[in-house]
C-alpha cells in the first residue's frame, strides 16, 4: 500500500460520520477557533434509496452503503448465523434505519447512573433529548421544537393501522399517543426522524447544513485503520483511502464507529485484552479486557398473518402498482414509501409486578421486513406483521478482531436468547402478539397464521421456543461494547489512555429500552459539551 501524506493538525479527529458523528462534527466546529476532521469509511448520502424512508430494506447488503455484518452461529437460535446491517456512508445507521423515534424510559438511564455513569441519569440527558430535536406535534417539557433532528407523525395512516391498535386495545394494551412522553407503555403510532415524507438522518440533520464551515474538513471513503500513539497519548490516526494509507493527527481523538466497529478499531491499535492483542501480535497500548465485552441487542421474533389484498401494502410495493406509489412519493411526499419500519406498535408487560414495559411490539400492514440473510422483499401473498422484541434483555454477547487486517470483520457473539428469562419472556411475547390477533377487531381480516405455521401449538411451551430459535433475529440496536465504566470514564474518555473518547452507542452501559438512534443522538450532544469542557 502507498503511504500518504500527513495532514494538518486538528483540534479533533471523528472517526465515523454515523448517528453520533454527525453531531459532534456540527457541535465542535460551531467554535470557529477549532479545527474538527471529520473521517468516513462511506461516502456521500447521495442514492435516493438514503432519503425514501421505504428505501431502508434495499440498502441491506449493498457494500457501497452498509458494512453487511453477520453473527457467528448463535447457540440458542439452533446455530443461526443473523445477518447485521450497519451503515456505511454519511449518516451511518441513522441513514438506513426504520427511522422510529424513540427514547427509552427514564428508569434506563438511572440504571446507567447506578451502573457508575455518573451524569448520565434521566435529568442530566433529557436536555441532550430535548436539544436534538425538532418535535412535530408534542409540545411540552419533555419535547425540543427547534433542535436539528425532525421527529414527525407517520404520513401514511391507514384504517387496518387503526383495526390493529383497537385490537391491542382490545387486549388490554391501553392507548398512547406519546411514547416519549410521560409513560411508554401502551400502544399507538410511532413517530419518525422525517421532514416531509424524506428521511432525516443526522447527515441530513446535522452535517449537511454546516459542510461550508471553514474549520470542518470531512473525509469520505476513509477507513480508520489504526489511532496513532506516543507512549499512553493519542495523537492521530492512519486511514486506508482509495489504496493508499493516510494520516491526520489532532489534539483529540473521538471514536464515533459505533458498537461494531469503535471496539475493532481499539483492538487494531492496541487497546484491548493484553492477551488477546500480543496472540495476534498487536503491541499492547492498553491492558482493557472489557473492550467488545457486554455486548447488547433486542432479539425480536414475530407473527404474520394472511389478509386481503386491499389491506396489505405488499402489493403497492410490488411490479407495475410501484411505478405510481413511487410516483406518489416523488410528487406528494404520501403513501407508503414514507413509512419506515413499523408505522404502530407499543411497549407493555409480559408479566405483573414490572416497573418498566418488557417488550416492544412493531406493526407493519405488510410481510416480510424481518429475515436473517439480509435478502429483504415483499412477500407475493398479502399479509401483516407484527413483532416482538425484548425491551431490557438479560443476554450479554461479545466481539473481537481475528485478524490485524481492519478490512476483515470482527467475530461477532449475540448470545441472544442465553438466559432463561430472556427465552420465557419471548415466549410471553410471541403469547402477547398471537392474543392481539385472537382480537374481535382483527377478525373479518385475517385468512389464516403463517408464521408461526398453524401446525405450532400456542400452548405448547416447547413449541414456541423451537419456533423461536428458528425464527428469531436482531431489531438492529447493537450497544455497549465500550460501556461508560468498563472501557470510558463517564466523562467519555477511554481509560488508561490520553486523548481519546468514544461517543457512540457503544458506550451505553445497558441497551436503552426501546429502538437507539435518539439514545445514540443524545450521547453525542452531551459529549460535544464534554469535550469542550
Ligand atoms: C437496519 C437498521 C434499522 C434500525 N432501525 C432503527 C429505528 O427504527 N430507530 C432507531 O432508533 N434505531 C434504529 N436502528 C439503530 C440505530 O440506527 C443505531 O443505534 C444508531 O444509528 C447507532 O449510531 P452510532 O453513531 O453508534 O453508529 P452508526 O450510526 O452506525 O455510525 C458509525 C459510522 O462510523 C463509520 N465507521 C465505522 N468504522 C469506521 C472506520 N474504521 N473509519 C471510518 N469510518 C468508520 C460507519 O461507516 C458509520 O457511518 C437501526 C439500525 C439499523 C442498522
Amino acid at each position: 500500500m502507498q503511504v500518504g501524506i500527513i495532514l494538518a493538525q486538528f483540534d479533533y479527529i471523528l472517526v465515523g460520520a454515523g448517528s453520533a458523528g454527525c453531531v459532534l462534527a456540527n457541535r465542535l466546529s460551531a467554535n470557529p477557533e477549532k479545527t474538527v476532521c471529520l473521517l468516513e469509511a462511506g461516502g456521500n448520502h447521495l442514492s435516493p434509496m438514503l432519503h425514501i424512508p421505504a428505501g431502508w430494506a434495499t440498502n441491506f447488503n449493498n457494500p457501497r452503503v452498509d458494512w453487511g455484518y453477520s453473527t457467528q452461529p448463535e447457540p440458542e437460535l439452533n446455530d443461526r448465523e443473523v445477518y447485521w446491517p450497519r451503515g456505511k456512508v454519511l449518516g451511518g445507521s441513522s441513514a438506513i434505519n426504520g427511522m422510529i423515534y424513540i427514547r427509552g424510559v427514564p428508569r434506563d438511564f438511572e440504571d446507567w447512573s447506578q451502573a457508575g455513569a455518573v451524569g448520565w441519569g434521566w435529568e442530566d440527558v433529557l436536555p441532550y433529548f430535548v436539544q436534538a430535536e425538532r418535535q412535530q406535534t408534542h409540545r411540552d417539557d419533555l419535547h425540543g421544537n427547534d433542535g436539528p433532528l425532525h421527529v414527525e407523525d407517520v404520513r401514511d395512516k391507514r384504517p387496518i393501522h387503526e383495526v390493529f391498535l383497537d385490537a391491542m386495545q382490545s387486549s388490554g394494551i391501553p392507548a398512547n399517543p406519546d411514547f416519549n412522553g410521560q409513560d411508554q407503555a401502551g400502544c399507538g403510532y410511532y413517530q419518525f426522524t422525517q421532514h416531509n415524507g424524506r428521511r432525516w438522518s443526522t447527515a441530513s440533520a446535522y452535517l449537511d447544513p454546516i459542510r461550508a464551515r471553514k474549520n470542518l474538513t470531512v473525509i469520505t471513503g476513509a477507513t480508520a485503520s489504526q489511532i496513532q500513539f506516543e507512549g499512553k497519548k493519542a495523537t492521530g490516526v492512519t486511514y486506508d483511502r482509495k489504496g493508499k494509507s493516510s494520516s491526520v493527527t489532532g489534539g483529540q481523538v473521538v471514536l464515533c464507529g459505533g458498537s461494531i466497529n469503535t471496539p475493532q478499531l481499539l483492538e487494531l491499535s492496541g487497546v484491548g485484552d493484553g492477551e488477546r492483542l500480543h496472540t495476534l501480535g498487536i503491541p499492547v497500548i492498553h491492558n482493557s479486557p472489557e473492550v467488545g465485552e457486554n455486548l447488547q441487542d433486542h432479539v425480536l421474533t414475530k407473527v404474520v398473518y394472511k389478509t386481503h389484498p386491499d389491506q396489505s401494502i405488499n402489493r403497492e410495493v410490488q411490479g407495475w402498482r410501484l411505478l405510481p406509489t413511487a410516483m406518489k412519493w416523488f410528487f406528494t411526499r404520501r403513501g407508503p414509501l414514507t413509512t419506515g419500519s413499523a408505522p404502530v406498535g407499543g411497549f407493555w408487560y409480559t408479566q405483573e409486578g414490572l416497573d418498566v414495559p418488557d417488550v416492544q411490539i412493531h406493526y407493519a400492514s405488510g410481510a416480510t421486513l424481518y429475515n436473517n440473510q439480509g435478502r429483504i422483499r415483499a412477500m407475493n401473498v398479502p399479509a401483516m406483521t407484527a413483532v416482538v422484541n425484548q425491551n431490557r434483555p438479560e443476554s450479554r454477547g461479545s466481539l473481537h478482531i481475528t485478524n490485524t487486517d481492519a478490512k476483515v470483520a470482527p467475530e461477532i457473539r449475540a448470545n441472544y436468547l442465553s438466559t432463561d428469562n430472556d427465552r420465557q419472556c419471548l415466549i410471553r411475547g410471541i403469547r402477547m402478539l398471537l392474543n392481539i390477533f385472537d382480537q374481535t377487531p382483527l377478525q373479518g381480516y385475517l385468512e389464516g397464521r403463517l408464521s408461526p405455521g398453524p401446525e405450532i401449538d400456542p400452548s405448547n411451551d416447547d413449541e414456541i421456543l423451537e419456533y423461536i430459535r428458528n425464527d428469531a433475529s436482531t431489531t438492529y440496536h447493537p450497544t455497549s461494547t465500550c460501556a461508560i465504566g468498563k472501557v470510558v470514564d463517564p466523562n467519555l474518555k477511554v481509560m488508561g489512555v490520553e486523548g481519546l473518547s468514544i461517543a457512540d452507542a457503544s458506550v451505553m452501559p445497558f441497551v436503552v429500552s426501546g429502538n437507539t438512534n435518539a439514545a445514540a443522538i443524545m450521547i453525542a450532544e452531551k459529549a460535544a459539551d464534554l469535550l469542550q469542557k
